[in-house]
């Protein structure tokens, strides 16, 4: 026999277009999850040479003000011992920044990532070295309350999608052509699986879900009934359900059409909030907001934090406040950007949730 050379792995986009060939066509939420799985486990997309950037990123404010909620919190909760646990840690700038700010007010938790992305992982060990990881949240710790952080976590998590078409709503499946792929109204669904108050939604209408996000939530909330504790939820969302399509691409800093390139670009949907907030609720936390992030912030004294930076780096003046602004600012991350507390039993309700 002679030695054949190794054939490489296949490029997501053909493993892709290969399944659907064989097995017709996926569901939306299949394809985002396959695409972003393979999006964050090859690269580190965060900042200016990257395709986008986040809160954390901005400024060191973002992170020390959450570690200053975070602190007040288990300040009021009688300074149990407990976890510091991150969803979706990127490179790990909010938690370094949470950290040391919590440090300060004598708090100094383990560290626990979840995080699925091995690229990230590296960061992340750079940023926290003392960090355990997690390849998602049930193996997290069970003796002791947890303080749970999620920035722009949810909104990397699949989406499903039903579509109006006449009189029935139809499950939206991707399908590929050559080598391009669509969406595509798949077969009809039962009516009682389509939210009551939008079944009559004109045609054309498109309602997403995303049970994956439901179930962390419902995890969450079991730990904190059961264990105590508390989780911050930020990402920009709405209160559904409700119709509209959010699911949205982006690649070095502007949109792109979703079913393009998979894998070598951002996917997200906008996060449904009041679907996460009812399961929660039933799942034995309190929940509190969400809050617009301008006005979490601004509860948590970015003015005051900003103004303190620059007094000690004059220099510095005019970015801090242009990152109070990015941050705060209603036409930038200040509106679409909400911040929702889930709160343990016996736990004490949280600061600046109004
Ligand atoms: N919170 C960070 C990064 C947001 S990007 C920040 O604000 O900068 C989304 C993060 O979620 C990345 O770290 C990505 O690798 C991670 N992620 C995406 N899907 C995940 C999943 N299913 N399980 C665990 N982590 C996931």
């Amino acid at each position: 026999m002679t030695d054949t050379p190794a054939t490489p792995e296949p490029l997501l986009p053909e493993r892709l277009a290969r399944a659907i060939t064989l097995g017709g066509p996926i569901p939306v939420a299949q394809f985002m999850a396959a695409a972003n799985a393979h999006y964050y486990a090859t690269r580190d997309p965060l900042g200016a040479t990257g395709d986008f950037v986040t809160a954390p990123e901005i400024s060191q404010m973002f992170g020390e003000l959450i570690g200053l909620w975070l602190a007040d919190l288990w300040d009021r909760a009688g300074r149990p011992e407990l976890h510091y646990v991150e969803l979706g840690p990127g490179r790990g700038t909010l938690a370094k920044d949470a950290l040391r700010a919590m440090a300060k007010a004598g708090l100094m938790p383990p560290v626990h990532f979840v995080e699925t992305s091995p690229a990230l992982r590296a960061a992340q060990a750079q940023a926290v070295p003392h960090a355990q990881w997690h390849d998602d949240v049930t193996s997290l710790p069970e003796d002791a309350p947890l303080l749970i952080v999620a920035n722009e976590f949810f909104d990397a998590l699949p989406v499903y999608q039903i579509v109006r078409r006449g009189e029935a709503w139809h499950e939206r499946l991707v399908a590929c052509q050559d080598t391009m792929f669509l969406p595509i109204a798949g077969k009809a669904v039962p009516d009682d699986i389509v939210p009551e108050a939008l079944r009559d939604a004109a045609a054309g209408s498109i309602i997403e879900s995303s049970p994956a996000s439901v179930a962390i939530v419902r995890a969450l909330a079991k730990r904190l009934a059961a264990q105590g504790g508390a989780a911050l939820i930020v990402d920009y969302g709405y209160d559904g359900p409700a119709v509209g399509e959010t699911l949205q691409a982006v690649k070095g800093h502007g949109f792109a059409n979703p079913f393009d390139n998979p894998g070598d670009q951002d996917l997200t949907a906008h996060v449904d909030f009041a679907t996460l907030a009812g399961m929660a609720e039933l799942s034995g936390a309190a929940v509190h907001g969400p809050v617009a992030q301008g006005d979490f912030l601004g509860l948590l004294g970015i003015a005051e934090r900003a103004a303190a930076l620059a007094r000690a780096q004059p220099d510095r003046g005019g970015d801090l406040a242009e990152a109070h602004r990015r941050l705060t600012h209603p036409s930038e991350m200040g509106a679409l950007f909400r911040a929702m507390a889930l709160i343990g039993k016996g736990w004490p309700a949280p600061a600046a949730m109004g």
